[in-house]
């Protein structure tokens, strides 16, 4: 039987359970914190933490999928705090999200591309920041600058530390400029296996000659930004995930929220203006009572909430 590596150690992929596929334990600005670590409260980072992470195990949730990674604070000693207070199973990542999408720090422009390679396969041989928890999968962004040369770098570095290591890869995407189809370019040209790539953020569009142009490339698809509005508003995501059930797509999608517990992009007094829903609960709200009334059958729903997160994880 499969395992999937998590905070807590391997679970066979059948204990894994219900998903949410993209959830944020925080997000904070990785120099910030560090230089200025009087702006953060983390006992209260951590304690928001937890309590998303209890409320969505109180709708049956086993297992979160952690995209965090360098450039957005990814933090293991936090997840290791989170999962033994709530035994939850969190998995985690190794990965560049890129400075503004778009550059890399000094330490890696000045090396070799292997250098990054490196580190990732230090993170699933070894273990992430110092622990024996073992990085279950790559991530890597490529948002409204492109592939630029050093996110091109770090999609190459992905693509060859998944073809050395097995593990599956997420991609943070931008559909607005269709930057799936730019990904999964980089992806075929290394020689990746599609059923091992998941293009984030695809939700973030109701354009579907895009999804299905990128569907036919054949990745699986993140319906990950619930709640999130200013992308995309939640009745547009529905009708969208709905029409792409009835054209038999449902094997193919993840749901989730893509929400942090706390984030420090944005004053916090802010989060009512922009994204008043946004937390690791609302698809049981606001999403997955709309896709039954749209005709979307609970398997499909069991399909896209269990089946394609551990298929996408032992691709
Ligand atoms: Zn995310």
């Amino acid at each position: 039987m499969p395992q999937i590596e998590t905070v807590s150690g391997p679970v066979d992929d059948g204990e894994l359970g219900l998903f949410l596929a993209h959830e944020h334990l925080t997000l904070v600005t990785e120099q910030v914190h560090a230089q200025f670590p009087h702006l953060y409260d983390d006992e209260a980072i951590y304690e928001a933490a937890v309590e998303q992470v209890q409320n969505a195990m109180e709708q049956g949730v086993k297992t979160i999928v952690e995209p965090s990674c360098m450039d957005i604070g990814r933090d293991v000693h936090l997840a290791q705090r989170v999962a033994a207070a709530t035994g939850i199973q969190l998995v985690m990542c190794t990965g560049v999200y890129g400075q503004h999408y778009t550059f890399l720090p000094q330490y890696f422009e000045n090396r070799d591309p292997q250098a990054l390679v490196d580190v990732f396969l230090h993170d699933i041989e070894t273990g992430i920041q110092g622990t024996d928890v073992k990085a279950a999968f790559l991530k890597c962004a490529v948002d409204e600058p492109g592939v630029t040369e050093d996110v091109e770098r770090v999609l190459r570095a992905v693509a060859q530390t998944s073809l050395k290591t097995g593990r599956p890869i997420m991609a943070h995407s931008q559909p607005a400029t269709r930057r799936g189809l730019e990904i999964m370019d980089v992806f075929d040209d290394e020689g990746i296996d599609p059923r091992k790539v998941q293009i984030a953020h695809t939700g973030d569009t109701d354009d579907l000659d895009y999804i299905e142009e990128l569907l036919a490339r054949g990745p699986w698809i993140g319906m990950d930004r619930y709640g999130l509005d200013i992308f995309l508003p939640t009745d547009k995501r529905n009708a969208t995930v709905i029409e792409l059930c009835k054209r038999g797509h449902a094997n193919r999608m993840t749901l989730s929220q893509d929400a942090c517990a706390t984030m420090d992009w944005y004053p916090p007094e802010l989060k009512p203006q922009l994204a008043p829903e946004w937390d690791y609960t609302f698809l049981w709200r606001g999403v997955l009572p709309v896709l039954s009334d749209g005709g979307v059958s609970d398997d499909e729903i069991d399909t896209m909430m269990r089946e394609n997160p551990r298929a996408w994880l032992t691709a």
